[in-house]
């Protein structure tokens, strides 16, 4: 019997711990990941290099549609590439944060995007881990599981300074964190799950707790799908 690959949709703020928990959830059911957030920071990368004005929206979305994009679905070693260009480590630094949102919030770009997102989720032939802002809403709404992560703004700022190294200023995480919040919910609705979205707050989890945490919905949505298929099975043999 052919089974269907398994979609796992993860939703969350920047700092809420939503690609660390999709890699290792990816890592341990042996699922393709795939960071959105990366695509966004890469074509951000492509109008930048262009030297197009941010604030010239038809410029800004001709250099988006144009980009060429290769990214890694693989979660034990994640890079991308834009034009060409490997920008893997690139796509990290400040002045892509401060300027990635001027990408998000327009929704020509955003459309483009979703439509490559989509035809990567779709060509997994396992199934895959997708993780940002609008995938259980907009990208995969039919994903077997679909979670939206939160975590208080606190901890998210202290994650991030940590994944810095403590190399970073307050106000350079403040920008990171609190205004990117704001600029990426002008189009995206992340911060309440919708209908069917499970909601799991993180605060006081550790990453393995909320891996574990995935993986049991991973498993009981797998298995509410073979036993409903099992007792459709029964229902046809009962005359
Ligand atoms: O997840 P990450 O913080 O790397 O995402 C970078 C940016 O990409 C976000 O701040 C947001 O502007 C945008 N994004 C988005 N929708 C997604 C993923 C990311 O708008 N699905």
């Amino acid at each position: 019997m052919m089974t269907k690959p398994l979609v796992i949709a993860i939703d969350g703020a920047s700092g809420s711990g939503k690609s660390s928990t999709a890699r290792g959830v990816a890592t341990r059911l042996g699922l393709a990941y795939l960071d959105t957030g990366a695509m966004y920071r890469a074509v951000t990368v492509a109008y930048l290099d262009a030297g197009v004005d941010g604030a010239d929206t038809a410029a800004v979305t001709d250099a988006v549609v144009r980009a060429d994009i290769q990214i890694s679905t693989d979660p034990a070693g994640q890079w991308v590439r834009v034009n060409g260009r490997d920008v893997t480590e690139e796509i990290r630094s400040q002045r892509i944060s401060s300027n990635v949102s001027t990408v998000a919030v327009i929704p020509a770009c955003r459309e483009n995007l979703v439509a490559r997102q989509r035809a990567i989720i779709e060509a997994a032939p396992n199934g895959i881990v997708a993780e940002g802002r609008d995938i259980t809403t907009v990208v995969a709404p039919d994903a077997d599981v679909r979670l939206l992560l939160s975590a208080d703004p606190e901890i998210r700022m202290a994650r991030r300074k940590l994944d810095h190294g403590g190399q970073i200023d307050d106000a350079a995480l403040r920008d990171q964190i609190l205004r990117r919040d704001a600029d990426d919910s002008t189009l995206v609705n992340f911060s309440t799950a919708a209908d069917g979205v499970v909601s799991l707050d993180g605060s006081l989890l550790s990453l393995d707790q909320v891996i574990d945490a995935v993986v049991e919905l991973a498993e009981r949505a797998t298995s509410t799908s073979s036993a409903s298929t099992s007792s459709t099975g029964e229902d046809k043999e009962t005359p």
